[in-house]
């Protein structure tokens, strides 16, 4: 095992180290088999981190492996956004991408194999006689009449489901296990349906039979000498047939299935079935929409790999019931932003303030640290000049209380980075509003305090009016107004507890130039403001900029409030 762990130990650790103390494995294999029909979310990224990091502690290998036997539901946008979203998260996969349908051919010949041995049959009975036949958790289930087919007549008639001669749920290949067992996934499971007309995306009309998930899942990891098969809890009751295949079926590589709780966030939902349905229904603006769940949408919002795996490292991995708040996850990404992110001024709601006395075609070039602390993050050119922004939230008439320690009518404020100045006017429009501020600056005050000693306490941000770079920015807030919306027990949809004022945007921004040279994703902290992030699209050839997070957590107060 490398010195360097992804994380502290957990049980699932300990399996791995006993299983390499005993020799049972000289190498750990693990794999992350999502299905490719949606856009992976931060439960994934949990998985993502499970997986791949054991691999990379005990210098093991982690399989991508897609689980596609559903082709209906499935495409290739979707397999290339999870292997986009697997790399940004820092992970790679030994350059092979694994697929479930790579090995369609040799999962034939098991389920040939099962029939041989009499553990498999082709049942006739229609999808409401099989529901029936089934039995229910307190009841036993009854044979099919199929049951006691020949295997002859069995293999006969599974070849021809093969060769399409029959229609759509007609027959199912169904394992012979027993259907009196108390688990009703060992009540004769099916192995393999017929879906004609559809085109998978990597073998495109070459079936028209489709194995199932149970049967695929663990001779794929057997397939491929994985020697842990790590899924999330609802797998655990999935276990004995996983091991019923293997077993039956002999083979030489029987991996390990190790269960572990998945990851529940407050405040929003990690269900690829739901979140499909948010896209689906326009009530998002796609699986990037920044206030997705999604890696994508967390991405497209300003968080960064490192602060995703952190987050997994400070969940952990147990097996009890992990609901997480909101605010671990932002305090991941603040915490990582507040260390790395340059400092950058940004006026959201910008108020013109015109110097008096500072000589209207002069140009100051202020030089200011890109980090309080971080002086190795050097210093950028902020330009200076008579006429400015300032946030019209920086500004009263008259101080409600002592606390207020922005600009007021007659009073002084200092600007970040620059000089103290004091408010002599208020310009108002005809209804009232204020549209300006005429002020003074100290020019004795540049990077120090007055010479008189008198203090000034407040500094807020600005930006030159005539230099700053118009922008758009988009104030989000949570996606959904319950801690837990696909659990409200109030007989609804979770869509009804979508947050109306999700997102709020600010179309009159104004950011200082040097923001201009930014990349799409580039992080930044606004001052006074919060962390934004450079968004991939313009408006009206306008940059866009997405809140990150705020500079402090908002969910204390929520929890607070109820
Ligand atoms: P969903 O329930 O969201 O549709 P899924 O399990 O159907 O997810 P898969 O593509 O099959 O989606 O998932 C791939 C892997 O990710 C599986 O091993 C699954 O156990 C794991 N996984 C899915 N959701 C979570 C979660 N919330 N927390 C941890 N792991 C998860
Ligand atoms: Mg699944």
């Amino acid at each position: 095992m490398s010195e360097e762990r992804t994380a502290p130990s957990n049980f699932i650790r300990q399996i791995l180290d006993n299983d390499l103390a005993e020799g049972k494995h000289s190498k750990v294999v693990t794999r992350f088999p999502p299905e490719p029909n949606g856009y992976l979310h931060i439960g994934h990224a949990k998985s993502i981190c499970l997986n791949f990091g054991l691999a990379e502690d005990y210098n093991g290998r982690c399989h991508l492996r897609f689980d596609d036997t559903n082709p209906q539901k499935e495409s290739v946008e979707f397999v290339e956004a999870i292997q986009r979203d697997v790399a940004w998260l820092g992970f790679e996969w030994g350059g092979k991408t694994y697929y479930a349908s790579d090995y369609f051919e040799r999962l034939y010949h098991y389920a040939v194999e099962l029939i041989k041995l009499g553990k498999a049959y082709v049942c006739e009975l229609n999808a409401e006689q099989t529901r029936k036949y089934r039995g229910t958790l307190t009841e036993a289930g009854k044979n099919s009449p199929y049951r006691h087919r020949s295997v002859e007549e069995n293999l006969d008639i599974f070849q021809r489901m093969r060769a399409g001669e029959f229609a759509d749920g007609t027959m199912l290949l169904r394992a012979k296990i027993d259907m009196a067992s108390p688990n009703i996934n060992l009540r004769d499971p099916a192995i393999y349906r017929i879906r004609h007309g559809v085109i998978h995306h990597q073998t495109g009309s070459e079936w028209c039979i489709y194995p199932m998930y149970d049967f695929t899942h663990c001779l794929s990891d057997s397939i491929e000498s994985i020697t842990h098969s790590i899924c999330t809890l609802e797998f655990e009751d999935h276990r004995p047939l996983y091991d019923w295949y293997l077993d039956t079926l002999g083979v030489a590589c029987h991996p390990q299935q190790i269960e572990f709780s998945r990851l529940e966030l407050q405040y929003t939902i990690t269900s690829k079935r739901k979140l499909t349905q948010l896209v689906e229904q326009g009530l998002v603006e796609g699986w990037d929409d920044p206030r997705m769940p999604t890696i994508a949408g967390l991405r497209r919002r300003g968080y960064t790999p490192g602060s995703l795996r952190e987050f997994a490292k400070r969940i952990g991995v147990t097996k009890s019931r992990n609901e997480v708040e909101m605010g671990m996850l932002e305090s991941c990404i603040r915490d990582d932003l507040n260390e790395n992110a340059m400092r950058r001024m940004a006026v959201l709601q910008p108020l013109k303030v015109i110097l008096s006395n500072y000589d209207q075609s002069k140009v100051e070039e202020l030089n200011v640290a890109n980090h309080p602390q971080q002086e190795a993050m050097g210093k950028r050119i902020v330009p200076f000049c008579s006429e400015l922004y300032i946030d019209k939230a920086d500004f009263l008439e008259v101080a409600p209380n002592k606390k207020f320690k922005r600009l007021v009518t007659g009073g002084e404020v200092r600007l970040r980075g620059g000089y103290i100045i004091r408010c002599d006017e208020v310009i108002k429009d005809a209804q009232g509003e204020i549209i300006e501020l005429h002020c003074r600056y100290d020019p004795e005050t540049l990077g120090k305090n007055p010479a008189d000693g008198r203090k000034v306490k407040g500094v807020i941000h600005w930006v030159s009016a005539r230099h700053g770079t118009p922008a758009e920015i988009r104030l989000y807030d949570r996606l959904f107004n319950h801690p837990t919306p696909d659990a409200a027990k109030d007989g609804g949809d979770f869509t009804d507890h979508i947050n109306p004022d999700s997102l709020r945007t600010l179309t009159q921004c104004v950011v200082e130039p040097s923001v201009a040279n930014a990349k799409a994703g580039d992080g930044f902290q606004f001052e006074r403001e919060g962390y934004f992030c450079l968004d991939r699209e313009q408006v009206h050839g306008k940059p866009v900029f997405n809140l990150t997070v705020g500079l402090r957590d908002s969910w204390a107060k929520i929890e607070k409030k109820g």
